[in-house]
């Protein structure tokens, strides 16, 4: 759990300040709110009610810091390089209209994270570390005329670090807000491990690119599909974790929402025995962050060597 904000900071964070902003950019901070905030140990929290972003931002706010000590603001305007996404504008804001049904699944998908380690850690009696596996931050944001990206994860300055977009075409029910959430928190806790998955992944993620490639879009799509960890797909495109543009990290993070879905579910056909590629990552991730201990079973192997389903 990272440190309470000291009383400026959990104001900028709170309000969306940019770092470094001139004194003339940043609103007056009341007096009493000064002087009430300043000894609170939780001053964002402090600073939202007393200066209310609307009700359900608030009450949001109370119950995500009682259970999972995290603490929520706002992200500062920037303009964005998205990659292939091109230019894209953020702004702060806070969730009050329609997209404040985010709210309760995000809330919800923090408690299945936080119950679904334990479970994990209980089974193979280890526990991930060094990351908890929830953000200490949650910073609110909307995309000019954009719904990507739905949302960002990084560790700045010892604090774990959610940038979530209200306006993310993936926030549209409780399942993806949930497989939001886990892809995120695996892109934290991979920089945790000094970036695992570009070490570990990149070679399997590009024998899997290379197997695929040089076919129509359909035939493409249909070779990728069993090696695919995530459902997640980029509009008009292929899987998320094999979109262009995208490297070893987004495959570590649809395969960490794999792990989620499977380790506990014991399914009949595990993903991580439809193919020697799959094998291979799934055995790196559960020796990485589940100190080897695998919570499925082995694959029986086919005669070709390949984990047969
Ligand atoms: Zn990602």
């Amino acid at each position: 759990m990272a440190p309470p904000l000291a009383f400026e900071e959990a104001w900028d964070f709170v309000y969306g300040v940019p770092a470094g902003a001139a004194s003339a950019d940043r609103k007056a901070v009341a007096p009493e709110v000064r002087a009430e905030c300043t000894i609170s140990e939780v001053p964002a929290l402090c600073i939202l009610r007393k200066h209310p972003q609307g009700t359900r931002t608030l009450t949001f706010a109370e119950e995500v810091w009682r259970k999972h000590h995290v603490a929520v603001g706002q992200l500062p305007p920037e303009w964005m390089d998205g990659g292939y996404r091109g230019k894209i504008e953020l702004k702060p804001q806070f969730a009050e209209a329609s997209d404040a049904r985010q709210l309760p699944w995000i809330l919800a998908a923090m408690d299945a994270q936080r119950t679904f380690r334990d479970a994990v850690t209980a089974k193979l009696g280890v526990a991930p570390r060094p990351f908890s596996g929830l953000p200490s931050h949650l910073r609110f944001f909307v995309s000019v005329g954009r719904t990507t990206p739905a949302a960002m994860a990084i560790v700045l300055a010892s604090t774990d670090q959610f940038y979530w977009n209200l306006h993310g075409s993936l926030h549209r029910d409780a399942k993806s807000v949930t497989e939001t959430v886990i892809h995120e928190a695996f892109h934290l806790e991979d920089d945790h491990h000094g970036g695992w998955s570009l070490r570990a992944l990149t070679a399997t993620h590009a024998k899997i690119l290379a197997q695929c490639s040089g076919k129509s879009a359909t035939a493409r799509d249909a070779c990728l599909a069993p090696f695919a960890p995530g459902r997640t797909r980029v509009r008009g495109g292929t899987f998320y974790a094999f979109h262009g543009g995208n490297d070893a990290r987004e495959y570590g993070a649809e395969l960490a929402v794999r792990f989620f879905e499977e380790a506990l579910a014991a399914p009949p056909s595990p993903w991580k025995c439809a193919t020697a590629e799959n094998s291979y990552a799934w055995g790196a991730f559960v020796t990485e962050f589940w100190s080897g201990k695998d919570p499925l079973p082995a694959c029986l192997t086919s005669s070709s060597g390949v984990p047969a389903p």
